[in-house]
């Protein structure tokens, strides 16, 4: 197999669509195969011992649908697209619409990997493969890509650092029109907003890029709020208020928002990311969150 008809394959993998938004899951399952590649690991992955987890990890933390992690359907369908196969997959059954029986993968332990004839191009030729790892980190926002390849463990030095975005104020301001997140508040003074501000979810100092999704605009009070940590947004986008939050006002101005999703989200492309909103978790908020109201 030539390298132009390699390029060819991965450059047309069939990926599925829902309402305009590319599945993640061939990507991921690629550029993770690359990286354990990279590392000189097997050609061959275990399913269930290792490609089960680490790609719904992935695909948790890198896809738009939070709910569709299905590890076993790239690690089957990939092989449609000719450029990966899977060991004993004629033990494998499979439902009528074509997809495996994910209790079979697991208990014939099969395992999946590139084609001998892609791996040993990418053996040969590191270079190679940081190219097809190009191609698929196309089909996420550029602003993903540094924290993709770490995931993933690819060396990140052939991706350029994202330079930072002069209108990432104004872009964030217009995703959630103008519109403080949690509490809806809007108010314009000769027709600009007013008491609005808009805040990284995890700072550039952290790492965090200047994107819609690692961005929140909010009032000064839930902004001040957010940065001191007296709430945080849940992997759902739900509101969760420190225990330790007291005094006057509290019920009205921070309080009734506990366990509410977050009333003013932008549009789903522009979803704050799981990962932004772990690190803001972890790192930032002043936990735990008090009890289910
Ligand atoms: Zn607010």
């Amino acid at each position: 197999m030539t390298r132009e008809e390699i390029i060819r394959r991965f450059k047309s993998l069939r990926i599925w669509k829902s309402s305009g938004e590319r599945a993640p899951h061939k990507p991921l399952l690629t550029l993770y195969a690359i990286g354990r590649l990279l590392h000189g690991e097997n050609r061959l992955i275990s399913y269930s011992n290792d490609i089960e987890d680490n790609l719904t990890n992935l695909l948790r933390t890198f896809g738009q649908e939070r709910s569709n992690d299905q590890p076993h359907l790239p690690f089957w369908r990939l092989q449609n697209d000719k450029v990966w196969e899977v060991t004993d997959a004629d033990r494998i059954n499979e439902t009528t619409s074509g997809d495996p029986y994910i209790t079979d993968l697991r208990n014939y332990n099969v395992s999946g990997g590139f084609l001998e004839e892609i791996v040993h191009e990418f053996q040969i030729d590191a270079n190679f493969a940081f190219k097809i790892s190009q191609y698929m980190l196309d089909h996420f926002p550029a602003s993903m890509h540094q924290e993709i390849l770490q995931a993933v463990e690819i060396p990140t030095f052939v991706i350029e650092p994202q330079p930072p975005n002069p209108n990432f104020q104004s872009d964030v301001m217009n995703a959630y029109k103008e519109k403080c997140a949690v509490c809806g508040f809007r108010i314009r003074l000769e027709n600009q907003p007013i008491a609005l501000e808009t805040t990284h979810i995890k700072p550039p100092e952290a790492g965090g890029p200047d994107a819609e999704e690692n961005g929140l605009a909010l009032c000064s009070l839930h902004h001040e709020l957010f940065n001191k940590g007296a709430f945080t947004l849940s992997e759902n986008l739900h509101v969760l208020v420190s225990k330790h939050t007291k005094g006057k006002g509290t019920g009205d101005w921070l309080k009734k928002f506990h366990g509410e999703k977050m009333k003013f989200p932008p549009h789903q492309i522009y979803y704050p990311r799981i990962h932004f909103t772990d690190w803001h978790f972890k790192n930032r908020f002043r936990g735990p969150a008090r009890e289910k109201i």
